[in-house]
């Protein structure tokens, strides 16, 4: 019962009763936790700004015997990526809160329940950091798909074309969804659905910090090439499509 605090972001809020919220929250050292925040839609004191998804802040909270959910007193210092690039431009606002909501629901599959993962944990503050700082959200998107994937060890090879072990795949490739691979274009006997400028990204993606990504971008095209592959894999993995993923590509400007 004593109580604690910890470096958190937030995953996601909902409502519990008429003036409480119910917080799901990634902790640095102690996993994925969920609490009750009374009063949070009147406090702003203790919770103002704080409740947006992939905002980073000190959390205090109290465990409670025999309950799932935490106590949260309050949330202080809190950064959230939609009021650091709030006023940024008209339209602006809802791509970052969608995209925000995006990574939050990725981290809130990815995180399991009470157990801490320090590397995950990691990379959600990175991204956040730099959704507040602006750039390429397009561009950090693919990235975080790639690590996410990455850390849980089942992103394609990209070095080589696993059928003809050549290193063709810089010039195309194509996902083979039953065998989880990328293979090369030639083995496919299609088009690639990746093409050289969208592989270029992806070999890079190991070595950028996500600040990198967002100052360098990539061409459109090629990113909508990887947003269509990861999906692909992230709704396999996952077994189900995420809905903010929908929401990101309905808020979209049509071009
Ligand atoms: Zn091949």
């Amino acid at each position: 019962m004593r109580p604690q605090t910890a470096d958190a972001l937030i995953l996601r809020t909902y409502r519990y009763g008429e003036a409480d919220r119910i917080v799901v929250f990634l902790t640095e050292d102690r996993g994925k936790k969920r609490g009750v925040a009374k009063n949070a839609t009147k406090s702003r004191r203790r919770f103002g700004g704080a409740l947006e998804p992939l905002t980073r802040g000190r959390v205090a909270f109290v465990e409670r015997e025999h309950r799932d959910l935490v106590r949260i007193d309050r949330i202080d210092a809190p950064r959230s990526p939609l009021r650091a690039t709030a006023g940024r431009g008209s339209g602006d606002g809802a791509h970052v809160l969608g995209h925000a909501s995006y990574f939050a629901e990725l981290l809130d599959e990815w995180a399991p329940e009470g157990q801490a993962n320090e590397r995950l944990f990691r990379l959600g503050a990175a991204i956040g950091e730099a959704l507040c700082r602006g750039g390429s959200v397009e561009a950090l998107a693919r990235y975080f798909e790639y690590w996410l994937l990455r850390l849980e060890g089942v992103y394609p090879a990209l070095e080589f074309c696993p059928r003809c072990l050549q290193p063709a795949l810089s010039s195309g490739a194509v996902l083979v969804v039953g065998d989880w691979t990328y293979i090369c274009e030639t083995c496919a006997h299609t088009a690639a659905q990746l093409s050289p400028a969208a592989m270029r990204f992806l070999a890079s993606a190991g070595a950028r910090t996500p600040s990198e990504v967002t100052e360098k971008g990539a061409s459109a095209t090629a990113l909508r090439e990887i947003e269509h592959v990861h999906h692909r894999l992230i709704s396999l993995h996952l077994d189900k499509e995420l809905r903010s993923a929908r929401v990101v590509r309905e808020l979209r400007p049509t071009s």
